[in-house]
């Protein structure tokens, strides 16, 4: 399915959506909706947000409405009111052409008498959260006998908030013959294992990796002292003037007292977290996406429904006590095709939580070192140039004034008439850098932490008969890994690809468990063989350079890679390097 037009959608609602500049599928949607209109099987959907996960499943259900019939046939059920808002603004634009087709959004924090008329009315979808939902079955407003369509979205985020049992209650009201969708950005185990207990024989469709974050986005880290952790966060924003983003804290006074220090900094921010009124959080929520608000602080909770698509930062103040919400955090930048950068401040003690994200993301993260007084100065000036160069002159305004100021300031060289506009704004930033401590916890302390790590660590070195022949990338061995042993805290020191087998190393208390994970396991129609390595005493150059074996040539896509699973992520090519007499086969 290349467009909407042949997805066999009926032909109101490809108007409808054509109407809202939906020009083509995105890839949820060219997956979901082919499936769900062709076959009754459930669906468990793996796809970050910002997809377009609302339309995958919205658009296809709506297709199959009868909405001659009044009764509740699709129950979307989703962790917050914001989200619960938006989908139903969504479902509602879907259907617009569908003049007998009602979505009523339930949910908690307001009157429910006003909810239970709405459903009185008559509605075939309804849109609510967990516990608003269940309050309207118990008192028999809300029945779902005939529900056709359930949709989970944000699954894990619902499990996250403590629902699981809201969830249990709701799902054994609602008929054998349902058909369920289940939607997640992330595949923890207790997601797993609710979808083993409620779909029936249902199809895993998932866009990018499992537990992985969006591919446009690159992740930053910074470590500082602890104390230090608000500086940086301001030298940070300062070298990036053009910054749109949230800073994510853990808790709500935290969140409150960031905010607050950064609007006496004279930055332009503010808070949104659950102590806030509703009518507070949506007047927050309203500046910061119509761009009025550069920088929004937030909790993970309050943040949920917001939908913004071009957010240039995710800066996390504070790592989530559960990683897995960093990647929600993270995947909220780099939406709708566009670049982002998700950024961890850490002090020295949790850098040990920077591998464990690397592995939960997939991806490597790049150790960054707090700019200094200097840099963010010379970054603040040019932006300034740059905005001095690119303003728009209002001239019908200015006109008036012009002579009086050109007057004025005549006994003035070209030179120093520039040199003085620019200090204006300059001389604030100028001052307050000026003898700017350096934050870094030196980059040598952190090495030598790193490596105390690493040779702390005991390792086993394991040898797989998968390589670079086989397809096998770092990141599908670390998920070949953790799916196979279901357990992603395993650490995993260094990987390496060759070409027709790799290696990798696994803390040596996991030795069994890797074992007996791969033990039936088959890739391709491979059968896959996981077995320690015999030569794990010897020096690597050794054992890879040993025999008549050839290797490809390092780099693209065909090369091998050696990666250290750890936090510079670089590829270490230093050992082919040394090797350079020996051919590479290109
Ligand atoms: P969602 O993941 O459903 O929250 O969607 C994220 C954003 O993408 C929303 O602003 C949608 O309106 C938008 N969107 C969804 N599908 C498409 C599409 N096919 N083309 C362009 N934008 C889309």
């Amino acid at each position: 399915m290349n467009t909407f037009q042949e997805s066999g959608l009926r032909p109101d609602i490809v108007k409808a959506v054509a109407e809202l500049g939906f020009e083509k599928p995105t890839p949820i949607q060219e997956k979901t909706i082919p499936f769900i209109l062709s076959s009754d099987r459930d669906l468990v959907a793996l796809a970050q947000t910002g997809t377009g996960k609302t339309a995958a499943f919205g658009l296809p259900m709506i297709h199959n409405i009868d909405e001659l019939s009044k009764t509740v046939q699709g129950l979307v059920l989703c962790p917050t009111r914001e989200l619960c808002m938006q989908i139903t603004n969504d479902l509602d634009y879907f259907s617009k052409y569908l003049s007998g087709l009602f979505v009523v959004p339930v949910y908690g924090g307001t009157s429910i008498d006003k909810q239970i008329k709405a459903l009185g009315r008559g509605g075939q979808i309804v849109v609510g959260t967990p516990g608003r939902v269940l309050d309207l079955i118990k008192r028999k407003k809300l029945k779902l006998e005939a529900i056709k369509y359930l949709v989970l979205d944000e699954a894990d985020e619902m499990l996250n908030m403590g629902f699981k049992e809201d969830l249990d209650a709701i799902l054994s009201k609602t008929p054998e013959g349902r058909r369920s969708m289940l939607f997640s950005a992330t595949m923890p185990k207790e997601i797993a294992s609710m979808a083993k207990r409620y779909m029936h024989n249902s199809e895993e469709i998932s866009v990018g990796k499992k537990n992985s974050g969006a591919e446009n986005v690159q992740h930053h880290y910074y470590v500082v002292q602890a104390s230090n952790r608000y500086l940086a966060l301001k030298r940070i924003v300062d070298y990036s003037p053009s910054i749109y983003g949230i800073v994510f804290c853990r808790t709500r006074r935290e969140t409150q007292e960031v905010a607050e220090k950064l609007m006496q900094d004279g930055y332009n921010a503010d808070a949104l977290h659950g102590d806030l009124s509703q009518a507070q959080r949506d007047y927050v929520m309203s500046r910061f996406r119509s761009k009025h608000l550069q920088l929004l602080v937030a909790t993970d909770v309050a943040a949920r429904g917001l939908d913004v698509n071009d957010l240039t930062h995710i800066i996390n103040y504070n790592l989530p006590d559960e990683l897995e919400a960093y990647i929600h955090r993270s995947g909220r930048t780099g939406r709708a095709g566009k670049h982002g950068i998700s950024i961890t401040i850490v002090h020295g003690r949790e850098t040990n939580k920077i591998a464990q994200l690397e592995r939960k993301v997939g991806k490597p993260f790049e150790h960054k070192l707090v700019p200094n007084g200097q840099e963010v100065c010379e970054k603040q000036l040019f932006s300034l140039i740059d905005k001095v160069e690119w303003v728009e002159v209002d001239e019908s305004t200015i006109e008036g004034y012009l002579d009086v100021i050109y007057k004025k300031l005549a006994w003035l060289p070209r030179e120093e008439l520039i040199k003085r506009f620019v200090s204006v704004e300059f001389n604030r930033f100028l001052a307050y850098y000026k003898d700017a401590a350096d934050l870094n916890i030196s980059a040598k302390k952190v090495r030598e932490k790193k490596n105390s790590r690493a040779s702390n660590m005991n390792f086993t070195r394991f040898h797989i008969n998968l390589g670079s022949r086989n397809k096998v990338s770092v990141i599908d061995l670390i998920s070949l890994i953790n799916k196979h042993t279901g357990n992603q805290s395993i650490e995993i020191g260094k990987i390496e690809i060759l070409n027709n087998f790799s290696f990798f190393e696994i803390d040596k208390s996991h030795e069994e468990q890797i074992i007996h994970a791969f033990r039936n396991v088959t890739r391709d129609g491979l059968k896959i063989k996981v077995e320690i390595s015999k030569s794990k005493g010897k020096p690597e150059g050794e054992e890879r350079f040993s025999g008549s074996r050839r290797y490809d040539k390092p780099g693209g896509s065909k090369g091998r890679s050696a990666w250290k699973g750890k936090r510079d992520g670089k590829p270490d090519w230093k050992k082919s390097k040394s090797k350079g007499k020996r051919k590479f086969r290109n």
